[in-house]
């Protein structure tokens, strides 16, 4: 998927990438403050968020 961004992903992008999906969501440290989407990188994310708070 290059360098997109999880929010740019299309709905057919998940089922092609599935695997590569796995990995990026399985144990998240990033929410996306705009479409609330999940990632374990800020880089995944148009709006990152830290998920815990310090
Ligand atoms: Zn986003």
């Amino acid at each position: 998927m290059g360098n997109k961004t999880l929010c740019e992903w299309r709905r057919h992008d998940i089922p092609e990438h599935l695997g590569v999906l796995r990995k990026i969501i399985r144990k998240p440290k990033f929410i996306c403050g705009k479409c609330a989407r999940s990632a374990n990188d800020a880089d995944y994310l148009c709006q990152p968020l830290k998920l815990k708070k310090e």
